[in-house]
């Protein structure tokens, strides 16, 4: 059975063209970027090529790029370290509900070291209240984290306003723009943030590789002690066939991602209309518009999404739910509850997300295969449906 894979928030497959790249340095040229002999020149020159290759794409300079491990170190590393550096000019910090665990986590670690966070309030579609954002600040804000692009929900956040805004007020500006990399043009001069987190796993490189965008001249203390590598802002020798991969991922993009990303989103919006027209009781969770090409969050009401996760990957499809294991039990997505959803609702949602590779007989295929399956699960529900 050809598995179909509508997952591709939660990770991408290595594209072959990155895998090629990366495979001499898993094997002859296994050298360590520090050391001056001719095996560590050789490492050195693949991880400057790399460097630049990021910078390239995201229109910065290869001296502001530091290389991590994922976007979970990018992010506390951004949330900790810039706190540990500025918190005697100022303990307070914005941020949204909505953010991945990585920087809400990030934030109630600082919390505990006298930090004070604005945790920004979403509507029923997920958007922020810009006027509501200009009034969380205080004299002692020194950093607004917010997501580019939600990874539950695909809703793209205004960055470019908003670290103005911060700029006007005093405050450095994070970006989480580990959903927006690859979906969208991700330009650090024009949205003018001070620093902004990637991942490479989620655009067809491997996992175990991040970076971390910190504008010339911000100081922010290395979270991960160790060595003087990434001039000193992340210990610990570099995973250098990784970081060539995350560099050859970037540098496709450049040429591919808007092609990639037109035929996505024509493959999501089909679905979406097809499932929402054909499928009762269902909606969309989170904005139509301004939503990156690939993700679509639906509502199935009277099912438990999980229900649906596990009946789908037994007929071969990958897709997945908001939804947190924690202490063995389900908890409903954090995200759809600040937006307002019942924990039913919330309960009831599953995110497809789509990547280069789907084809639309494939989507064809889920189509065919969801309706029965979302019919089937209700007739076990106990909940019942009203529009
Ligand atoms: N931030 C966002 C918005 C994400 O979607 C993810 C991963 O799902 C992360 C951060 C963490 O990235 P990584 O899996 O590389 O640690």
């Amino acid at each position: 059975m050809e598995r179909i894979y509508l997952d591709h928030n939660a990770t991408t497959p290595i594209d072959q063209g990155v895998l090629n790249a990366m495979l001499p340095y898993l094997q002859d040229n296994f050298g360590n970027a520090s050391s001056i002999h001719q095996e560590g020149q050789v490492a050195k020159m693949a991880l400057n090529q790399a460097r630049k290759e990021v910078a390239d794409y995201l229109n910065a300079e290869a001296a502001e790029i530091v290389f991590t491990s994922c976007g979970t170190e990018s992010d506390n590393m951004a949330l900790i370290g810039i706190y540990d550096q500025f918190y005697k000019k100022g303990n307070h910090i914005i941020t949204t509900e909505v953010e991945h665990s990585a920087v809400i986590r990030s934030c109630e670690y600082v919390e505990a070291r006298g930090a004070k966070i604005t945790y920004l309030k979403v509507n029923r579609d997920g958007l922020l209240d810009l006027e509501e954002f200009e009034k969380s600040f205080t004299d002692k804000t020194v950093l607004v984290s917010v997501m580019f692009a939600n990874n539950e929900i695909g809703v793209i956040y205004p960055i470019k306003k908003m670290a103005e805004i911060a700029h006007k007020k005093g405050a450095l500006f994070h970006t989480d723009a580990v959903q927006a990399v690859g979906k969208m043009k991700v330009d650090v001069k024009d949205l003018n943030v001070d620093l902004l987190s990637l991942s490479g796993h989620k655009i067809y490189a491997p996992k175990g590789v991040g970076a971390l965008y910190i504008k010339k001249g911000i100081p922010c203390l290395s979270v991960v002690k160790g060595g003087t590598q990434e001039k000193g802002r992340r210990g610990g020798t570099e995973n250098l066939a990784s970081i060539v991969g995350l560099g050859k991922a970037m540098l496709r993009l450049v040429s591919e991602q808007e092609k990639d990303n037109h035929k996505i989103k024509k493959l999501r919006d089909h679905f979406e209309k097809a499932i929402l027209q054909t499928i009762p009781y269902t909606f969309l969770n989170g904005a139509q518009e301004p939503r990156v090409a690939n993700t679509s969050n639906i509502c199935f009401k009277g099912v438990e999404g999980e229900g649906v996760i596990l009946s789908l990957d037994l007929k071969g499809i990958s897709a997945s739910s908001g939804s947190a294991c924690s202490s063995g039990a389900i908890e409903p997505s954090r995200v759809l509850l600040a937006m307002g959803r019942t924990k039913e609702e919330a309960g009831a949602s599953v995110r497809f997300s789509f990547g280069k590779s789907n084809t639309e007989e494939q989507v064809n295929r889920v189509l065919e295969i969801l309706s029965p399956t979302i019919e089937k699960l209700r007739t076990y529900s106990p909940i019942s449906l009203k529009a």
